[in-house]
């Protein structure tokens, strides 16, 4: 199982980090020891000070498939959830700053917080709206009508690149609104007005 990741994929999201827009999707990827699901808690690591969390609709995959025509793509996943990419903010900087890999900043235990899925076939794939609180406050106020690349276009694209396996999650990307965990923290996500993640820092 591996998590396929997308970044900058809401406007206003890449502004906030003073990112360039990207022409096509930009992919990383977190192994099966970044997931964290059943609402655990998420024990704060010390190599960072500046943990982000980024609230994104997650999709589960169905069917194996490489190469993925656009016509078949909504066939490769039935459910979807919210996520959150916790990210290293200040590891992902100084990485970026020397052109290297992302890794440390992204990919590390149990930086890739899931939610309980729902059916995904009653939902409109451009209109989903989708909300992160941090401490009962919203801090994410997502609709997946603001994705520079649709849930379709990632498919396409990463499975030129990724064989899809079914098992695998994909991580859309996050809207704007990003920032910092402090231990104490308590995280609650839903999509469609569902409660369906929750996480506490410890
Ligand atoms: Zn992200």
């Amino acid at each position: 199982m591996k998590i396929i990741c997308i970044g900058r994929n809401y406007v206003e999201h890449a502004k906030e980090l003073n990112n360039e827009i990207p022409d096509e999707p930009v992919v990383f990827i977190k192994p099966s020891t970044s997931l964290l699901v059943n609402n655990k808690h998420f024990y704060h690591p010390e190599f960072s000070k500046d943990i982000h969390y980024e609230a994104e609709v997650v999709l589960k995959i169905c069917k194996n498939g490489r190469h993925v025509h656009p016509d078949f793509a909504r066939s490769y996943f039935k459910e979807i959830t919210i996520g959150i990419d916790l990210t290293a903010r200040d590891l992902q900087q100084k990485l970026k700053a020397k052109g290297l890999p992302w890794e440390k900043a992204k990919a590390f235990d149990h930086a890739a917080v899931i939610g309980k899925f729902i059916k995904a076939n009653a939902l409109q794939d451009d209109n989903i709206t989708f909300q992160l609180k941090k401490n009962g406050k919203l801090v994410q106020d997502g609709n997946t009508g603001n994705m520079m690349f649709s849930f379709v276009d990632i498919i396409c694209h990463v499975s030129k690149y990724f064989k899809l396996q079914v098992g695998d999650f994909i991580f859309t990307g996050t809207p704007a609104g990003v920032g910092r965990i402090e231990i104490g923290d308590l995280l609650t996500g839903s999509v469609e007005g569902k409660d369906l993640l929750r996480c506490e820092i410890r």
